[in-house]
């Protein structure tokens, strides 16, 4: 029997088509064109309603850093659903998965991070974090402390305040965002932004304007400042080395704490558990989700290091926050099982010392492609700018992401997920990638590069 026996696809598009609003979308060419129907996926493979295999170059949306179906982690869920499918962490309750998973992430972190207040995703932390950064200024009787620092084309989630942290134009247009008390300051993309500036130059002026804001704004008034090691969905823009230092720097001192948001970063994707450690930043709150169980589950949490727990637990009264499944058991087994997984088996060592190398050598050799101005990667995270005139710092003419959706749709055509961000292609495969993978990943990334050079020619765009 083919698949596509078990899964017809028109059905199965006409029912999405009526039924189904999804995330990030525009539903009417969605529909006219209809969605992809992925039904199984195993290691770095996905397999669609036809039977098409596609090597999944995004790891999901970031998050299956383990790679998909292990065994073990099926296991672990349908073993805690059979035992305590569902209790709160509310009221003075609480259940041993919770306990463990806390007591693995203090063991995982660096050392200042002791505690962890659990979130069912990536947005929600960041929300915590917002009330929990003023909630701390306010115990420590500085209510005006509540300005927030963060950058524009960051991503930090897609709630009222997460999508007001982040600084997407199109998000704050949409329902009249920002939300007050958010201040965004310039990002560290050099390729885009940094004119005549050598890159070491430009990362310190980058920096540079998080204490002009604080100058600003006044420090008295600014609770915190919020960034990505590494902007990830804002096209894997990798800050000039310059850049963290500085930022440090400014934070230790000034009195406004520093929120490292490791969605993405976490869990092995930059080589080290945490985002913050190759960068050697010592943040104040680690917002945490995706890696934390590969996306087996929905679960997240924020990371609170000691000087700012001690506070918050010797606090009088209730931190007036949590949600319904802060702590979920369940969840908290996928992530159990997940992280040893990443821990015994040795995924982030080997992002570090292996494969990370080893893809980020072929990769950056695609920087002699007459379509690419740069390719660059950390970890496993990387990016291709597009450019009509490689090497040179020029984007194409007019209507920017056009290049970059051209390229996208031939990706696909040719069995690879890359993700488009205007006309940076990005990849960020599971952490599992064997090195045969990752030669096909570069090989399919090339013809994918022949195919929209070959386009963009025949359209007079190059
Ligand atoms: N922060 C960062 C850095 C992210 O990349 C994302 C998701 N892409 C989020 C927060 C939001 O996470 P979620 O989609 O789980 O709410």
């Amino acid at each position: 029997m083919t698949v596509s026996n078990v899964y017809p696809t028109a059905p199965l598009r006409a029912l999405d088509a009526a039924h189904h609003l999804h995330p990030f979308s525009d539903m009417k060419s969605l529909n006219a064109e209809g969605s992809r129907v992925i039904v199984r996926a195993k290691g770095c493979w996905l397999e669609d309603s036809d039977g098409n295999r596609i090597l999944d170059g995004m790891a999901g949306l970031w998050c299956v850093n383990v790679g998909h179906g292990r065994p073990e982690i099926a296991e672990a869920v349908a073993a805690q659903m059979g035992e305590l499918s569902y209790y709160n962490t509310f009221f003075k309750t609480t259940h041993p998965p919770v306990i463990k998973l806390a007591g693995m992430l203090a063991d995982l972190a660096p050392p200042a991070f002791n505690h962890v207040f659990f979130t069912g995703s990536g947005s929600e932390s960041n929300d915590t974090v917002m009330r929990m950064v003023r909630t701390y200024w306010q115990t420590l009787e500085k209510p005006e402390k509540t300005v927030i620092i963060a950058r524009k084309n960051a991503y930090h989630g897609s709630t009222m305040a997460g999508a007001s942290l982040g600084g997407m134009a199109p998000m704050h247009k949409q329902g009249g965002l920002p939300i007050p008390g958010i201040h965004h300051i310039a990002q560290p993309y050099w390729f885009d932004e940094g004119g005549d500036l050598s890159p070491a130059e430009f990362g310190l002026k980058a920096a540079q304007e998080l204490e002009a804001a604080i100058d600003e704004i006044g420090e008295d008034k600014v609770a915190a400042f919020i960034a990505e090691p590494v902007q990830g969905a804002g096209g894997v823009i990798i800050p000039p080395e310059t850049y963290w230092p500085e930022i440090a720097r400014i934070c230790k001192e000034r009195e406004i704490l520093l929120v490292a948001d490791e969605v993405i970063c976490g869990f092995g994707r930059l080589g080290k558990w945490f985002g913050s450690e190759h960068f050697g930043i010592e943040p104040d709150l680690m917002p945490i989700a995706k890696g934390l169980s590969s996306g087996y589950l929905p679960i997240g949490g924020v990371m609170v290091a000691d000087r700012i727990a001690d506070v918050l637990v010797n606090a009088t009264g209730d931190f007036n926050h949590g949600f319904t499944y802060s702590g979920h058991p369940v969840a908290c087994a996928a992530a159990i099982a997940n992280l040893t997984i990443l821990r015994d088996e040795k995924i982030v060592e080997r992002v570090a010392d292996d494969i990370g190398p080893y893809l980020q050598k072929k990769w950056a050799a695609l920087a002699g492609h007459p379509l690419v101005g740069e390719a660059r990667m950390i970890g496993l995270m990387g990016a291709l700018e597009l450019v009509p005139s490689s090497p040179a710092r020029r984007r194409f003419a007019g209507d920017a992401g056009r290049a970059g959706t051209i390229c996208r749709d031939f990706s696909f055509r040719n069995g690879l997920v890359m993700r488009a961000v205007r006309d940076s292609m990005i990849i960020s495969p599971p952490l599992v990638i064997t090195h045969a993978e990752a030669d096909e990943l570069v090989r399919l990334t090339e013809k994918t590069l022949d195919d929209t050079h070959a386009e963009l020619t025949r359209q007079g765009m190059m």
